[in-house]
């Protein structure tokens, strides 16, 4: 059986769970009937209330649709961030929240502008490129140069100073497809330092396959980091085909010639912010479950897993529980945060903004690995909260949700809350095809399948509920 055929079996035995009562269509043609009790496993009747409303209501894809739709690409500091500011103000207005915020912080400013690469020689032709967030510009008349050709990020880092004088460097190397993204890390190494380590061997420019999964003509972007001691050079990814296509002529032995052109800007201090709101708990509204996403997304795409998902799946899951008639004990908060993608800004600055009631935040975690459904449960650094969060993993069964093993951050704009000692949590999705379009002009609204978001939404509305009701701070004494 191929792993891709697997992977679909297991998947429509998953869905199957979800549309209790209705016949299903297998791959090889066989209809299933699906038992009418199927998501009614929990032994817990708040949580059956929780899954039917979850399961048989649209709030996660709907949010998710309205946000792409109306608001459209959201880069950190622009004006589209601005307007899903104040379209997340309405929509939680909308919905019924409480304590309605948006919590200004600044952020540096970055447009891409024009952005081309050809070959020059051996053989003429266009690359598709784009820039990395933050990369400084080429001069107006681009960069015209001779290519050195790196296999990994390792052979760059091995490479002798001085032997990239007049060059630019360029970095292949594959990432590789894992259901928790796993390939994303040694991929991304060259991505956040390939600038600095080709400049510190003299380059002038820097081009690197894309770090994705896919083989599609899609160019991905993502933040990149210089070193302020190291002078700062122009860097770009290609996409799959056109690293592909570099790696054929390099591998005929053959001389490489690149023009550059990357007409990046610095706009100076923009405005960004955090927009948050609650259901106020009914015997303990001091103590925070905090639920995340990220509110911004890259400027080529309308952010539609990155993190429209996300946006939708919290906002939904809260909703459902607003709907339920349940009375939260603790005080649920939905934090949507801004200029993530361009370097955790937001997390950081609401985690200064909130210093005082940190101790105060119950648990946390954040919806942002795509749109995939959630597979797994795994809970933070404490004891305390390994020994409950494994008492609930029964009662996400229904989801065909398991218990994960290691250790989680809660997520990347909880990283800050997770160094400050806020216990942490994480549903942890499929993210076997995330990184096809993760960061690519291709991350769509229509590559989300409204199925997954309800588990989803079901999940997190678990979750929150069983945090607000658990008798535990989730601390270690
Ligand atoms: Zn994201």
């Amino acid at each position: 059986m191929s792993q891709g055929f697997r992977h679909l079996l297991v998947t429509v035995s998953l869905i199957g769970v979800f549309t209790a009562g209705c016949a299903q269509q297998t791959p090889n043609g066989v209809v299933e009937d699906i038992p009418k009790n199927a998501i009614s496993t929990s032994s817990n009747p708040d949580i059956q209330k929780l899954a039917n409303l979850a399961l048989n209501n649209s709030y996660g894809y709907d949010i998710t649709r309205s946000l792409t739709t109306e608001i459209g690409p959201r880069l950190a500091g622009s004006e589209g961030e601005a307007r899903a500011r104040d379209w997340a103000m309405a929509k939680f207005k909308e919905l019924g929240f409480a304590n309605i915020k948006n919590e200004a912080f600044p952020v540096a400013g970055w447009v891409r502008g024009v952005e081309t690469a050809e070959i020059v020689a051996p053989y003429p032709q266009s690359l598709v490129i784009t820039a990395l967030g933050g990369s400084v510009a080429t001069p107006k008349d681009g960069i015209q140069a001779p290519v050195a050709y790196f296999a990994t990020y390792d052979d760059l880092v091995n490479a002798p100073l001085g032997s990239l004088d007049g060059k630019i460097a360029y970095i292949s190397g594959r990432m590789e497809k894992h259901i928790d993204g796993a390939g994303y890390g040694p991929a991304n190494q060259k991505r956040q330092t390939g600038a600095t380590e080709a400049a510190k061997r003299g380059a002038l420019a820097v081009l690197i396959r894309s770090v994705g999964t896919d083989s599609h003509r899609f160019p991905h972007t993502g933040q990149m980091r210089y070193d302020e001691a190291i002078k700062k050079i122009p860097i770009a990814a290609m996409s799959a085909p056109d690293a592909d296509q570099m790696d054929r002529i390099f591998e005929m032995g053959k001389d490489v010639e690149i023009n550059l052109h990357l007409l990046t800007r610095d706009i100076g201090v923009l405005q960004s912010g955090n927009v948050m709101a609650e259901i106020i708990g009914s015997e303990k509204p001091e103590e925070i479950i905090l639920i995340g996403a990220h509110l911004d997304s890259w400027d080529m795409s309308t952010g539609a897993v990155d993190d429209g998902a996300g946006v939708g799946i919290v906002m939904g899951a809260a909703k459902v529980l607003m709907d339920s008639g349940l009375k939260p004990k603790r005080t649920i908060r939905v934090v949507l945060f801004g200029a993530e993608e361009v370097g955790l800004i937001g997390a950081f600055a609401y985690a200064k903004a909130h210093e005082a009631e940190l101790g105060q935040h119950v648990l946390a975690t954040e919806s942002d690995f795509g749109a995939g459904k959630i597979y797994g449960l795994q809970a933070g650094k404490y004891a305390a909260t390994q020994a409950v969060v494994a008492s609930w993993v029964p009662e996400f069964a229904y989801l065909g949700i398991k218990a994960k093993d290691g250790v989680t951050n809660g997520g990347p704009d909880i990283i800050p809350l997770n160094i400050a000692g806020v216990p942490t949590v994480r549903l942890n999705q499929d993210g076997t095809d995330y990184f096809d379009l993760h960061h690519t002009p291709d991350d769509t609204f229509d590559k989300i399948d409204p199925k997954a978001i309800q588990q989803n939404v079901a999940a997190y509305a678990t979750l929150i509920w069983l945090a607000s009701e658990a008798d535990t701070n989730f601390r270690d004494e």
